[in-house]
């Protein structure tokens, strides 16, 4: 019997096949978990292509796959009460998001724009309180909620800036829902991954330099997979990590650890 036979969840963040919230998918899927879906809404109705991406995906398996964009209360809403339809009460929320205008993105922080830092920190940031705002009166006891951070949140990384800001905020609040949400149950927590390639990680200046630099200098001297993340977000969200809240549990074949 797999470790999510019989339970329920949301997953937020799969724009592709190389989304990390596709490699966690995957494996949650294979463990027995039945989960619904989000696409940011699609411009042109007539031609719903972030659907399409995201159907082609998970068409054998979702229960539900909805348009949201995360600065919209209306969608966030909808979501949420279709879960509650659907699924009763869940088990688990991934939160796999986060944009940064790239002008605001490519250049140092000192340059960033007041709307440029508003509005990267509502998708990056303040989106996780949408979601947990909401899952906390769905959410089962033992329930879960998973977001993605990077190292650029601890450190400073050359090239990534504005997101390094945004996943420092993300980290802190992370820590304070896992302490508000904890007496009523809940855990909440962050999986820190090495650099991948994905359609979010594209617009981080410097990115082959980092990667080259996780293979010539991490402790395992190389960079990691994707199926790696996977199984470590599903982890993470299973009962086997029941005792786990608050953390930010690192990904990336040890690099933290570096001087
Ligand atoms: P992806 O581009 O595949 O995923 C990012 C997701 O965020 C996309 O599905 C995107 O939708 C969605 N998104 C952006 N804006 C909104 C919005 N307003 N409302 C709803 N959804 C939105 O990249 P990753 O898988 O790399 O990123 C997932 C998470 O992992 C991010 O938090 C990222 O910072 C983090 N991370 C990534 C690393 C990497 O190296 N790739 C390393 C460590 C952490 P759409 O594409 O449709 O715009």
């Amino acid at each position: 019997m797999g470790l999510f036979e019989g339970k329920k969840g949301l997953v937020f963040g799969i724009a592709n096949d190389h989304s990390i919230a596709w490699a966690i998918t995957q494996q949650l899927h294979a463990e027995g978990a039945e989960m619904g879906f989000t696409h940011l809404p699609d411009k042109d109705p007539e031609r719903p292509r972030m659907e399409r991406r995201l159907r082609k995906l998970v068409d054998d398996f979702d229960k539900f796959i909805l348009p949201c964009d995360v600065q919209n209360e209306e969608n966030l809403d909808a979501v949420f009460a279709k879960a509650k339809e659907e699924f009763g009460e869940i088990d688990f929320v991934l939160h796999s998001i986060a944009y940064a205008p790239m002008d605001d993105l490519k250049g140092p922080v000192h340059n960033v724009s007041r709307d440029g830092f508003k509005l990267s920190m509502e998708i990056s940031c303040y989106s996780l309180i949408s979601l947990a705002s909401r899952a906390r009166k769905i959410l089962k006891p033992g329930g879960n909620i998973l977001s993605l951070t990077y190292l650029g949140g601890e450190k400073v990384i050359p090239g990534y800036n504005i997101m390094g800001v945004c996943k420092s905020a993300l980290e802190s609040t992370i820590e304070y829902l896992a302490n508000e949400l904890g007496p009523e149950g809940f855990r909440v927590n962050a999986l820190s991954a090495g650099p991948l390639k994905t359609l979010s990680s594209s617009a981080v200046g410097e990115f082959d330099q980092m990667t080259k630099l996780y293979e010539s200098f991490s402790p395992l001297r190389r960079n990691i997979t994707p199926e790696e993340v996977g199984k470590t977000g599903m982890f993470l969200m299973s009962d086997q990590a029941s005792g786990i809240s608050g953390e930010n549990l690192h990904v990336d074949a040890g690099y933290h650890i570096m001087g």
